[in-house]
């Protein structure tokens, strides 16, 4: 379906032209990748580039809380075997970032694209995508219950009318809330962990029940939609009933969830399940996550925890005790300034690992292990905290500005 539109005025081609030179101007100063700068410049001069780049393309958008920047790479990976991709793959996803991205591919046929979830109504308006991944939706930092139910209501209303075939998971009621306005749904039971912000029903706010794997609401009967696709241990179960097995490199169960939502996506535009999946093995980390790297003669595993869904996945992936786990926190701008949301966080899985706090948070995490009976150290930073630690694996789970301090001390 790409191919067939106007090519791009000379005013988007200046405007991708001048926000390129603003990218290449802010990589010299030292200001990381520059994408966002580029993509800023090239939007002022030209407020409708973005929906211009995708025109040239099949979008594929994917929001979520948590699993997207993954969920984006699987799908990208998937896709390539049906032809080019473009895709904002180091997870810069407001609208500059994935301007930006798509400015640099203009020999792709598919442009994957993850969002954020609060732009996700105006991207999908603006790229009119063939299919939008939703995933999951809860607490993210400080937003509350009631931030998050708002913001699967705007999903609801930008999603209303879409042409796109919204692909979405069956087992958390908000992201039905939210895609349940669309005409073209295809429902992947992705499963649930994290069920503290799904209690109440969207449409009435009534309380849910949750028999076994299902859910419905006693009072308005909005209730679980039967999936077409599913995770099932190791298997993606397809629409016709057969199991595909799951090998990914990447750890845990959230990571099989996003390569069976990833494998439905891909069947939309004809890559078979066993062709998506075999595709989505090469995939070995995402923008330095999951990661295995060698330091002061120990094997760190980095894993990123923004919110108290994300803590909850990663404490089910690491290896059991006795294996050493860091932990690090920072409360700067792009994590919140406030640590409130610690006490959300169940810790108490972590009894029986050695544990180091570290960070520029560490006494706030301190308190909170106190609080929950855990055994730990307050090091002074991650050389220490490895220094303790025997050799062998060790796992390192840290909130985002503390997992690029991380990376960059590890040299990742
Ligand atoms: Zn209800």
């Amino acid at each position: 379906m790409a191919g067939n539109s106007e090519p791009l005025s000379p005013r988007a081609k200046l405007a991708v032209t001048a926000g390129k030179a603003a990218a290449a101007v802010s990589r010299a100063a030292g200001r990381g990748s520059g994408s966002v700068i580029g993509g800023k410049v090239a939007l002022r001069l030209d407020p409708d580039l973005l929906r211009r780049l995708a025109q040239h393309l099949d979008v594929i958008l994917v929001s979520a809380t948590n699993g997207k920047t993954t969920t984006t790479r699987l799908i990208a990976e998937a896709l390539r075997a049906a032809g080019p991709v473009v895709s904002n793959a180091l997870g810069a996803n407001m609208p500059a970032g994935i301007t930006s991205a798509l400015a640099g591919g203009s020999d792709a046929r598919y442009g994957v694209i993850e969002v954020d979830e609060k732009y996700l109504a105006g991207v999908a308006r603006d790229t009119e995508p063939k299919a939008i991944a939703l995933l999951n939706l809860s607490r993210d930092q400080l937003d509350r219950a009631a931030e998050t139910r708002m913001l699967a209501e705007k999903w609801r209303e930008g999603l209303a009318g879409t042409k796109a075939v919204v692909i979405a998971n069956a087992d958390d009621p908000l992201i039905v809330w939210a895609a349940s306005s669309s005409t073209n749904v295809v429902w992947v039971a992705a499963g649930q962990e994290w069920k503290d912000d799904a209690w109440s029903c969207p449409s009435c706010g009534g309380v849910l029940q949750r028999p076994g794997d299902d859910w419905v609401c006693a009072d308005c009967g909005f209730r679980r939609p039967i999936p077409t696709w599913a995770l099932n241990g190791d298997y993606v179960l397809d629409p016709h009933g057969s199991a595909w097995p799951i090998h990914l490199q990447l750890p845990g169960r959230a990571n099989k969830a996003n390569a069976a939502t990833s494998a439905a996506v891909a069947a939309t535009f004809g890559v078979p399940p066993q062709v998506a999946l075999e595709r989505m093995y090469q995939v070995q980390a995402v923008a330095g996550r999951y990661d295995v790297v060698t330091f002061e003669e120990r094997q760190l595993r980095l894993l990123l925890a923004k919110n108290p869904a994300g803590w909850l996945e990663t404490f089910s992936l690491i290896d059991p005790p006795p294996t050493p786990v860091i932990l690090s926190v920072n409360a700067r701008g792009a994590d919140g300034t406030d640590t409130s949301w610690l006490w959300d966080v169940d810790y108490t899985r972590l009894a029986g690992h050695p544990i180091c706090v570290i960070g520029d948070r560490k006494l706030d995490l301190a308190v909170r292990l106190e609080v929950a009976g855990l055994d730990f150290r307050v090091c002074e930073n991650l050389d220490e905290a490895v220094r303790i630690a025997p050799p062998g694996r060790i796992e390192t789970i840290a909130n985002y500005t503390a997992f690029q301090d991380l990376r960059r001390r590890v040299g990742n």
